[in-house]
């Protein structure tokens, strides 16, 4: 079975009680999908020099973010580890290993789309001084776990300028959507080269990410499929909530 990796936006934690669109999505995401043996999170919110594939056997459910209702602190994801998953991620990429829970960027699109919490999960770190490249690289390097049932899903956010999405504003909104269109163009047509040059080749893209740890893990998701199909689109303000499908089911 040959599964497609995914890249999908996590956006603000509220995500969890707010109905919206991304949610809606996120929701019949798992049951659109064959059951995968295992699932390979690559999340914005682990972030590291080097990469570090997680051993544990139970990760703990990470509630990295403040201010929230204390209902988002009340949320778990009591899955299984996936070790044997994290031997064979550490066999393909050299990444070093660490007992680490899932966090947010993680265990959000996880809880929405496979509640039943019963697949072993992992999660590989980011390194947001490293470049796109880089992490494409990890992603061919990664692309045999897809035809060994494994599913490898990418979480950010197609836009992530928080202090943007605060202010709010038609002016912010505009500049994600010329971004996130400017993205969808070059996904699906497979324009590899711009994408991982995005930074100086897409519009607005200093605003759409003043930091770029939230679009790394697409990069991953693209090295290992081509061309990405597009799966959803959304807004919430001015965060783009898009999510990518790399290669065929
Ligand atoms: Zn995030």
């Amino acid at each position: 079975m040959s599964l497609p990796a995914l890249y999908v936006s996590h956006g603000s934690p509220m995500i969890m009680i707010e109905p919206s669109p991304a949610r809606d999505f996120l929701v019949g995401l798992g049951p659109s999908l064959p059951r995968p043996s295992a699932i390979l999170m690559v999340s914005a919110h682990w972030t590291t020099t080097a990469p570090v594939v997680s051993t544990a056997t139970q990760p703990e459910t990470i509630h990295d973010f403040g201010g929230f209702p204390p209902a988002l602190y009340q949320l778990q994801y009591p899955a299984p580890g996936a070790p044997a998953l994290a031997e064979r991620v550490t066999a393909l990429i050299g990444a070093a290993t660490e007992r680490r829970g899932l966090d947010h960027g993680a265990w959000v699109p996880l809880l929405l789309g496979w509640p039943d919490a019963d697949i072993p999960v992992t999660q590989l770190s980011v390194q947001p001084r490293l470049d796109p490249a880089h992490h494409y690289r990890l992603g061919q390097a990664l692309a045999p776990l897809r035809d060994e049932g494994v599913l490898i899903l990418a979480s950010g956010a197609l836009t992530h300028n928080l202090r943007a999405y605060f202010r709010g504003g038609e002016d912010e909104t505009a500049r994600s959507i010329v971004f996130a269109d400017w993205m969808a163009a070059a996904l699906e047509q497979g324009r590899v080269d711009d994408l991982l040059n995005y930074r100086t080749r897409a519009p607005a893209a200093e605003q759409a990410h003043p930091t770029d740890e939230h679009l790394l893990p697409l990069f991953v998701a693209l090295g290992t499929g081509g061309h990405g199909k597009v799966l959803h689109r959304s807004l919430d303000g001015s965060l783009a909530m898009d999510a990518y499908a790399f290669g065929s089911a």
